[in-house]
């Protein structure tokens, strides 16, 4: 699953892409819009908001809003005219066509095009968004204390509390601070450093192709311990965990070191 950093790229790309541009097409590969047609329309940008991505199309009374969310498989690809697309039509659910690009959301979990007011409807639940302009730390420990209960993996995934951790830098959160998964947020002795070093992590990859917690970028030695399990911890070399965590039916993989990451807190 793309994580905010991801997304933060994709939302880049696509703004550099299509901004200033006129649609010259669109194709919605989605039952609920398959008849929307915004040729014509120029684009005005498109942003990022935790994992979500909002590109906003045409203005004054035409002005909407398409929200599209990567999910587990999804992407955004561009294209010159004329070159072959890198994945099957057949996962295509938009195209937005310029005189300079097409670009194509391939298999995106969610596509919907909203009027643009209503932007705050689509995105307004998400906790602070550690890639946004508007960051806010305090607000985001507020939310992730607030259930002090709750299992600190679960807590900082909860894109209603903070919105840009996925599940990979769910697990190397949990490990770069020493931190039991399902350690309650209670028992965590520092949410505000937790979510500095989210915030940090980020940053750091979101200009990144290759994301890294290591600080190496080569497959394979790029992360401490997601999708590592039975694999010798980098730093103390204890086999590294692998278990499912979460409620029922949105229980999601992962990966700790049980020396670096002690049941009971440090
Ligand atoms: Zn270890």
């Amino acid at each position: 699953m793309p994580e905010g950093d991801t997304v933060w790229r994709t939302a880049l790309h696509l703004d550099k892409a299509l901004t200033g541009e006129v649609l010259t097409g669109s194709d919605f590969r989605v039952p609920a819009f398959a008849t929307l047609d915004l040729a014509g329309r120029p684009v005005v940008g498109t942003v990022a908001r935790g994992k979500h991505l909002l590109t906003r199309i045409g203005e004054g009374d035409e002005a909407v809003t398409l929200h599209t969310h990567l999910k587990m498989e999804g992407s955004w690809h561009l294209y010159r005219e004329g070159t072959p697309w890198r994945r099957p039509a057949h996962q295509a659910r938009v195209v937005l066509r310029t005189a300079s690009w097409t670009a194509v959301g391939f298999s995106l979990g969610l596509v919907e095009v909203l009027p643009r007011a209503d932007e705050d409807a689509a995105v307004g639940h998400l906790g602070p968004d550690l890639l946004g302009p508007d960051w806010d730390l305090e607000e985001a420990v507020r939310r992730v204390t607030a259930d002090p209960g709750r299992p600190v993996g679960e807590a900082i995934l909860d894109q209603r509390n903070v919105a840009g951790i996925g599940n990979m830098y769910k697990s190397e959160l949990c490990f770069l601070l020493g931190l039991d998964p399902w350690l309650p947020v209670r028992d965590v002795p520092d949410v505000r450093a937790l979510l500095r070093q989210a915030k940090r992590v980020l940053e750091a990859n979101k200009t990144r192709t290759a994301q890294t917690t290591t600080g190496d970028t080569r497959r394979g030695k790029n992360l401490w311990v997601y999708r590592r399990d039975k694999q010798p911890c980098r730093r103390c070399g204890t086999t590294i965990k692998g278990d499912t965590q979460g409620p029922e039916a949105q229980e999601r993989a992962t990966y700790w070191c049980p020396r670096c990451q002690p049941a009971g807190g440090t």
